[in-house]
């Protein structure tokens, strides 16, 4: 054999040796909310399963799930009988459940939202019927007075009032979901950025940059790469992660006054996005936002630069022209309104006339993984595929978070029927 050879296949050996190979019964991608909602249910339903997350990062909810509003979505806007509007409903009740079993800090403080003028308090109605099919406990419709009764510097025509939405910090939610899966024998790898996906005879083999894992089952919750990694499987969905960075604002600590909980604009229905609002956090601090702009990084948090490759990318799918061609009005507004300070603020001072320029300090961001199909079309409710023994969350946009337990329930629903499994009755 030529040395040269010898040499390559030795420093192969040697690199082999340091990589580490684990074999498991499922591996679950991606270390978000809803990755590790899947895997703990997996844990509940399935205790003898050896379970592995991979997450690329070195912690839990490092993008999505760790950007976010922090809003427990009652479950009012989705349509009715739609996946959003059954596992939101459920679980903003399973959320607050296993807040309060865990000792996490929530707040079931209720929130507003607010017809600012005539031609809104129909849409206004339209959504509360909406909310009532839905199953939405408590909606109440209310006049200017009675409103200012629970916002006090909140303007408008007539407000809907959803005393069931509440607030957390996901981030802890998805610690304490960490925390149940390792207590119940799982293993969360971090630093383990999938890059290649393979089978060999009848086993998944997931090729990590920590190591190999062998598996059965695959679940692919990787958010923001969700159709990246959906394509190494081979998959063909016809769809792509559009992502769409959400810019907030944070009220000045001596004017938090102004906003007592939550209040949000009438949304427009042609667009799945709820409007910039107000959000009290758990911590008391107020943000206002997020707007909801292109972002040519799939990670580009606000001031980050584009990424070349994931922008050509995305400026080679057919979806992403149908967008733009029929959001650009939409987009511009964003656009100008993330550029134009004063713009940002006249928008709130619709809800809050009170609020000034001066009461708004630059908040943090998030990017949604948002499907688009090769239409345009913002693909509106949660979706999943399948491919082989791997099943993929190709959608799960807000209320995603809220909804996470349902989800992972919906994931492993799926697994039972799809794989032919048999769950241990759980308790
Ligand atoms: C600005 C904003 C506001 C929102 N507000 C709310 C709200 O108030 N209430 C609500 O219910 N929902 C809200 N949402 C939606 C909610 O945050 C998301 O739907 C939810 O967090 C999605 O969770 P996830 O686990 O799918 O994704 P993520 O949290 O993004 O997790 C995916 C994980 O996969 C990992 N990953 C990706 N690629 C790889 C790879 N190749 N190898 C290994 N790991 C990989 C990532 O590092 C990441 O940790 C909001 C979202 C945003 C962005």
């Amino acid at each position: 054999m030529p040395v040269m050879r010898v040499m390559a296949s030795r420093a192969w050996r040697i690199y082999k040796g340091t990589m580490v190979e684990r074999e498991a019964e499922l591996v679950v991608i991606g270390a978000g909310i809803v990755g590790l909602a899947t895997a703990l249910e997996v844990t509940r339903r399935f205790p003898a399963m050896r379970t592995i997350v991979v997450e690329k990062e070195n912690r839990v909810a490092a993008h999505q799930t760790g950007h976010n509003s922090g809003v427990i979505h009652s479950g009012l806007y989705y349509r009715t009988g739609s996946l959003k509007a059954r596992n939101c409903v459920a679980g903003c009740a399973a959320m607050k459940r296993f807040c309060q079993e865990q000792g996490i800090p929530y707040e079931e403080c209720g929130k507003l939202v607010v017809a600012t003028s005539d031609e809104e308090v129909p849409r206004l109605e339209a959504l509360h019927e909406r909310g009532n099919a839905n199953g939405v406990p408590g909606l109440r419709m209310l006049e200017r007075d009675e409103f200012r009764e629970i916002e006090p510097h909140c303007e408008g025509k007539r407000a809907l009032h959803v005393p069931s939405t509440g607030i957390v910090d996901y981030s802890v939610v998805a610690e304490k979901y960490a925390e149940l899966i390792e207590r119940a024998g799982g293993e969360i790898v971090f630093g383990a950025k999938v890059l290649g996906l393979r089978d060999d005879a009848g086993r998944n083999v997931v090729e990590t940059t920590a190591g190999t894992m062998r598996s059965r089952y695959v679940i692919n919750c990787a958010g923001l790469y969700s159709d990246t990694i959906a394509r190494m499987a081979g998959l063909e969905t016809k769809l792509a992660i559009v992502p769409f960075r959400g810019e907030y604002y944070e009220i000045r600590p001596e004017r938090r006054y102004l906003v007592k909980n939550l209040i949000y604009p009438v949304p427009d229905p042609r667009f799945p996005f709820l409007g910039v609002h107000f959000t009290r956090r758990v911590n008391g601090s107020v943000e206002a936002g997020p707007n909801a702009l292109l972002a040519f990084r799939r990670e580009g948090y606000a001031g980050a630069p584009a990424d070349l490759g994931e922008a050509m990318e995305m400026l080679r799918y057919p979806g992403f022209w149908n967008v733009v061609k029929r959001y650009w009005r939409k987009g511009a507004a964003e656009q100008y309104r993330s550029w134009v300070k004063p713009a940002f603020t006249r928008a709130l001072q619709k809800m809050v006339p009170e609020l000034q320029d001066a009461d708004l300090a630059p908040g943090g961001s998030g990017v949604r993984a948002q499907a688009v199909d090769e239409a345009g079309n913002l693909v509106d409710d949660f979706y999943f595929a399948h491919s082989g023994s791997m099943i993929h969350v190709c959608n799960v946009p807000s209320p995603a978070a809220t909804a996470s337990l349902e989800i992972g329930r919906e994931v492993v629903d799926m697994m039972c029927e799809r794989f032919a499994l048999q769950a241990v009755p759980v308790k």
